[in-house]
């Protein structure tokens, strides 16, 4: 399209879009015409398609029709959304000049156009493009090579609410680190996007991953363009960050820039994050624990919507954040559980926090949007209702105890400054317009300029009211009116039957000029009408002038205050969670875990929080609590596994989910479904649960179990926790059986770390006499007839069957299936009793022996490598060398 010949070939005005799409390849061109913004060429084609819209054509261009499409300007956030949420980025481009400018030029002359603006999913602050509750992240990955590995750091950074982030990362967790964020939009090098090591994680994002130049991501020139960014000399007083961390700041604010053109968020200051100061949680788990959506992608059924009871955007925001992000400090998750407990303990209390806070608006995205030129009048407002509500709050703190994260909470809402909420009461209007070119936002009073111009206009309408009483009388014509439109202003209206007698007079022609003959109808004007007609709109033209003054020194004014109303938000977020999450815990009955540096793992009475809940709802049958305790058998040892059997529909993936859940909803700092809960911090979760099928990217079932399980035994420490369904299913039972017995037996030696492995395959069970912490537990059924009744209780012990057919009978298998099925089984258990698996137990060795042989290693070499190592082959008889073997059989 770019092409010279291309070019040559366009009308100026073709030509004109073409250089413009040319400089923006990657985004769709929204083309400023009249009232529409108009798509061209390929760009209409998607874009119809993806918001559905009619696909016309417009003229030709090198003989081919130019297809076209357009959405009209007023509706155009609209359109912007759809095609954002299907990934699209758009170019805005308006006309920057008056059209009258270009005619002067003369000739084909087209008015000057030029984007003002890119819309990509990561840089969007439009209220009606966001969703309330969740963030809305721009990453940035840069990734330094020196030394043998490369660095790499991310940085995110939310601009509807300013939030900048860093943290370092390495190439093994970069994708679960990546998704414990869900940016919107990842950008990197496209060295890195190409490089075809990294190849499954961009493919697991998508389209979230856009590749930029690699000179964006220039570490050599990262702390000079951060410092420009923030108006300072040098980053020192920020804090230290490593190459990787500033190359990734500078290339996300450069990308800010470049988008926003001409404008300039208001970022807060970038944030260090450690990572290991968040628990690991690799990607599978993620997803199969349906932490904020469900493995169909929906939010209903995600553990973030059972225990979402926040009544602020903000506060739903920080809940989300703090799920994909719990802590491994024990001291940080104690102060959160501090200040659930404080609150719980003084409900009514909490009640009257929640009211106050439910009357605060999204202050952050609204002063985001000030900072960017985008704000009206209802942002202003928002900021005003948000430091009123602060305010409340800041009283009702000041009453009560609190613990040391809420006090520090109240502290930054105490520090707003009340100058500004006593500035905008004074001046803002009770009801606000969306748009502050329709004035009408100051109170009256706030200008005395103002209210005079108001009152000039309000008395001149009311003079024009007094005229047409005069006119009427004068003509005798009773239906005449004055009217007003946008064409003709103010006019004089009477029927067509009527005009003569405006006009039969020399007197009545001299006064009423005629302007209009419409089909029942004459209109006229007056001198007089004319001159109240300019008088009314010179005094509305200055009245919007005054407020749109006052708009900008406002919003100047709340812009300077942009830490402090940053802090304030995010501690009313923080006190909105803390007070969800309090009443979350007395309505579903949770209680305090304790949470410390130990190995325990000690849950009485666990529920699932989930299902628990959906139980409710649906049926009169309660949950069943389950305890589980892998704590380690003595202080100094490591964690304890459990291997749990039972039959289908027993439980089991319910019971080891619930575990896991709870172990997240400790350490992001909230009380848990259990009657008692002690869990020494898990440093890295792991799950393999459920069959996540992955065939579209060309992996069988197994295979991908397969990899998971890998990444479970290479990545799992004596601090992690390790969950595990049904290994080794999806082949044949042999195969299937080993793998199952060699993974135990490397998380119970190598990995060391506490697990639940639930099996069918009950031989495994046996293993529990060899591993010292492992034991079995199973979930227990009852008979009853020849039929299962599923207790959904755990206990110690082994199932002695899998009730299989049983199971079947349940899912109204045909009646002659179940009973020939019933007889090969009993064929196959007597085969089995001859040659049961569970003599394996004594025959193989354990794992351990190859363990004990990397000790022994470790422990130094013995006589046999000594007497090995000094034997010189080269200077050997072939009978010396025959005498050195028996000799070193001997030393065995
Ligand atoms: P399994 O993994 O053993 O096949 P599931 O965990 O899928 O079994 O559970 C089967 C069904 O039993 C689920 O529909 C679940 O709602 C119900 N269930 C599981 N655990 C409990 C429990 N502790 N109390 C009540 N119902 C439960």
């Amino acid at each position: 399209l770019a092409s010279e010949e291309s070019r040559s070939a366009a009308t100026p005005m073709m030509e004109q879009y073409i250089a413009i799409k040319a400089n923006n390849p990657d985004s769709l061109l929204f083309y400023r015409m009249g009232d529409f913004y108009e798509l061209f060429f390929q760009d209409a084609v998607e874009a119809a398609r993806a918001l559905g819209i009619t696909l016309t054509r417009r003229g030709q261009h090198m003989g081919q029709e130019i297809p076209m499409c357009g959405v009209p300007v007023h509706a155009a956030d609209d359109y912007l959304q759809k095609l954002i949420a299907h990934g699209y980025r758009v170019a805005v481009c308006e006309q920057v000049e008056d059209p009258a400018e270009a005619k002067k030029r003369g000739g084909k002359s087209v008015v000057r156009r030029d984007v003002v603006r890119l819309v990509t999913p990561g840089t969007i602050t439009e209220e009606k493009l966001l969703s309330p509750s969740e963030t809305n992240y721009l990453m940035a990955l840069a990734r330094i090579r020196s030394g043998s590995e490369p660095a790499y750091a991310l940085a995110w950074i939310d601009i509807s609410t300013g939030i900048f982030r860093l943290a370092e990362t390495m190439e093994s967790r970069l994708l679960a680190d990546i998704l414990r964020i869900e940016p919107r939009e990842l950008i990197l090098p496209d060295t890195v996007f190409h490089d075809p090591e990294l190849r499954a994680v961009f493919d697991v994002l998508g389209r979230v991953a856009v590749p930029q130049p690699a000179v964006l991501f220039d570490s050599a020139t990262a702390e000079g363009r951060i410092a420009r960014y923030y108006g300072v000399k040098t980053l020192d007083g920020f804090g230290s960050f490593s190459r990787a961390e500033l190359a990734a700041a500078s290339a996300a604010i450069s990308y800010v820039e470049k988008t926003q053109l001409a404008e300039r968020p208001a970022l807060g200051i970038p944030e260090r994050e450690s990572v290991a100061s968040t628990l690991f949680i690799d990607p599978a788990t993620r997803a199969n624990l349906e932490l904020v959506k469900t493995l169909s992608g929906g939010r209903e059924g995600s553990l973030l919507r059972a225990l979402d009871r926040t009544v602020t955007s903000g506060g739903a925001r920080l809940l989300a954040e703090r799920l994909m992000s719990p802590l491994t400090d024990p001291d940080r998750i104690n102060q959160r559980l501090d200040s659930i407990e404080i609150l719980a303990d003084q409900p009514g209390f909490a009640i009257e926090v929640r009211e106050a806070l439910r009357r605060a608006p999204d202050m952050p995205r609204a002063l985001s949007r000030l900072a960017l030129g985008r704000g009206g009048p209802r942002d202003l407002g928002a900021i005003q209702a948000g430091l009123r509500a602060a305010a409340a709050l800041s009283a009702l703190l000041a009453r009560a105890e609190l613990s040391a994260e809420l006090d520090e909470a109240r502290e930054a809402i105490a520090a707003l400054p009340v100058e500004l909420l006593a500035r905008l009461d004074s001046a803002l209007a009770e009801e606000l317009p969306l748009l502050k070119r329709d004035g009408g936002f100051l109170r009256e009073g706030a200008n005395a300029e103002l209210d005079e111009m108001r009152a000039l206009r309000d008395q001149s309408r009311r003079v024009i009211a007094g005229l047409q009483l005069k006119y009427c009388e004068e003509t005798g014509v009773r239906s005449l009116k004055i009217k007003h439109n946008n064409v003709l202003g103010y006019f004089i209206e009477v029927t067509a039957g009527n005009a003569g007698s405006m006009t039969d007079t020399d007197a009545g022609r001299a006064r009423f000029i005629h302007r209009q003959t419409m089909a029942n109808a004459m209109r006229f004007t007056t001198t007089e009408l004319a001159d109240l007609e300019t008088k009314i709109a010179n005094a509305a033209d200055r009245a919007l002038a005054i407020e749109l003054e006052a708009f900008e020194a406002m919003t100047r004014e709340v812009v300077a205050h942009a830490e402090a109303l940053k802090a304030a938000a995010l501690a009313l977020a923080a006190i909105d969670v803390s007070a969800a999450l309090a009443v979350l815990a007395e309505e579903q009955n949770y209680v305090r875990p304790i949470v410390d540096r130990s190995r325990m793992f000690a849950i009485d009475g666990g529920r699932h929080p989930v299902v628990e809940q959906a139980l409710r709802r649906q049926v009169a049958s309660p949950f069943v609590a389950n305890g589980c305790d892998l704590s380690p058998p003595d202080a100094q040892e490591a964690g304890a596994i459990w291997l749990l059997t039972g039959p289908n529909m027993g439980g089991k993936s319910t019971f080891l989910r619930q575990n896991a859940l709870i172990a997240i909803m400790a350490q992001m700092g909230s009380f848990v479904p259990a009657v008692a809960a002690h869990i020494g911090v898990v440093d890295r979760l792991f799950s393999r649960v459920g069959a996540s099928d992955d065939l579209a990217r060309g992996r069988s079932t197994f295979m991908v179990e397969m990899v998971e399980t890998a990444a479970i035994l290479n990545q799992a420490t004596d601090r992690s926790l390790v969950i595990l369904d049904e290994i080794g299913r999806g082949t044949a039972t042999f195969d299937g059986l080993s793998i199952a017995w060699a993974a135990v037996e490397h998380l119970h030696e190598v990995n060391r770390c506490r697990g639940l492995f639930a099996t069918h395959f009950h031989e495994l069970t046996v293993l529990s006499e060899k591993l010292g912490r492992l034991s079995n537990a199973t979930m227990r059924v009852k008979e009853w007839d020849g039929d299962v009744i599923f207790l959904h209780e755990v206990g110690p012990g082994a199932a002695d069957r899998s009730y299989g057919i049983q199971v079947a009978r349940l899912a109204g298998l045909p009646a002659s299936v179940v009973a020939r099925a019933r007889d090969v089984l009993a064929k196959l258990e007597d085969a089995d009793r001859k040659n049961p698996a569970s003599q394996l137990i004594d025959d193989l060795p354990l794992f351990q022996v190859a363990v004990r042989r990397e000790e022994a290693k470790a422990a130094g070499p013995s006589e046999v490598e000594d007497s090995l190592r000094s034997l010189n082959p080269d200077d050997m008889t072939p009978r010396e060398a025959l005498e050195a073997l028996y000799a070193l059989k001997k030393e065995l």
